[in-house]
Formats: C-alpha cells, structure tokens, sequence
C-alpha cells in the first residue's frame, strides 16, 4: 500500500525541518459537507488504516481544528504569524499579505484573534466598521530591554485587544495622569460612556 501525496509532503517537510503546522477539518465540518454535497467524496474508505496512522502523526503535532471553512485562512495566517515570532526560523517575512492586503491580530493577554484589513477601504459600505475595529487592536513595542532587565534580550512586541488593554490600564495606580482631571470630576455615568 502506498502513501497518500499529503502524507509523503508531510513526511518530507518533517525530514527538511520545515516548520509545520496542521489544519484539520473538525468530523463535524466534514459530516456537514458531504451532507451538504454528496457529489463529493468527504471521508476516506479505501485506505482506512494508512490514513488514521497518517492523521495520527499529524494530530501528535501543532494543529489546528476548524469548524468552518472561512475559519482556514484566519488559522493559516495565525500559524505564519507564530512562525514569524520564533526566533529559531530565520528568513522569515512579516505577515501580512501583499495580495489581500490583511493582516492577524493577536491578543498576547486573552488570545483573540482577528483578521482585518491593513486599512479601511471608506469607499466601501463596511469602512467606517472596519476602522473601528482596526483601531480597537494596539500594538505595544518596548524594544529590546538591555542587560539587567528581567526581560534582557526579550523582543517585547505584542499586541493587545482593546478590552485587554482597558483593562489594564485600569489597574494602574496612577491611571488618572491617563484619564486626566475629567475623569475624576465627571459623574459616573460619564466615566461609563467614556470606556464604552
Ligand atoms: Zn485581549
């Protein structure tokens, strides 16, 4: 018995030490599909066994389940974009794609992601929306603190999602020199509209 191509693909990306990474189709999304198209052959039945060792190894590894076909392009950029963060894979390029003009956002504190334009397109209907959600995404750079710093040789560059970093700077002792003197005369209700 031989080998399916995606097994053999695999295997060699193993034996080069490419950085792999998996997307698997949930069982539900297949049960879905072939329910939806029966045109299309969904599950595997000839070699039942090759292919459960086959997925065996490749669940062993980093994967990812989807349960939505859409869900494939936000985990293939999310996977590229971790890639693009270790500092073992050299030569790596940034994330964003030249074609779609996207790129990921990632929580570093609760692990949202979200795919979105780089920026709004105002001559579509959706601009405005997508501004507003661009602008709820923040990157947070501090460089590369030096030597005597518990983060010596660190790269701090992340991002977080709006929620996360309202959060945090709630928690700042001295959030007011950021809210500023309106925040501390305002009434209550005020200060609720102002984080909303
Ligand atoms: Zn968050």
């Amino acid at each position: 018995m031989k080998k399916s191509y995606t097994h053999l693909e695999y295997e060699y990306a193993i034996k080069i030490r490419k950085p792999v990474f998996t997307v698997v189709l949930s069982d539900s999304l297949l049960h879905k599909k072939a329910y939806e198209d029966s045109s299309m052959q969904y599950f595997e039945t000839t070699n039942i066994s090759l292919y459960e060792e086959f997925k065996a190894i490749v669940l062993s590894k980093m994967v990812r389940f989807i349960n939505d076909i859409k869900d494939i392009r936000i985990a293939v950029l999310s996977s590229l974009y971790d890639f693009s963060k270790n500092p073992s894979i050299l030569g790596w390029v940034r994330e964003i794609s030249s074609i779609t003009q996207t790129t990921i956002h990632k929580c570093y504190k609760c692990g949202k992601e979200e795919l979105l334009p780089l920026k709004p397109d105002f001559n579509e209907d959706e601009g405005l929306d997508i501004l507003i959600k661009i602008n709820r995404w923040h990157k947070i750079n501090v460089d590369r603190p030096g030597y005597g710093s518990g983060l010596d040789s660190m790269n701090v560059d992340f991002e977080l999602c709006d929620e996360c970093l309202a959060t945090f700077v709630d928690s700042l002792v001295l959030k007011k020199l950021i809210y500023g003197d309106e925040y501390w005369d305002s009434i209550e209700e005020d200060f609720v509209d102002v984080e909303n």
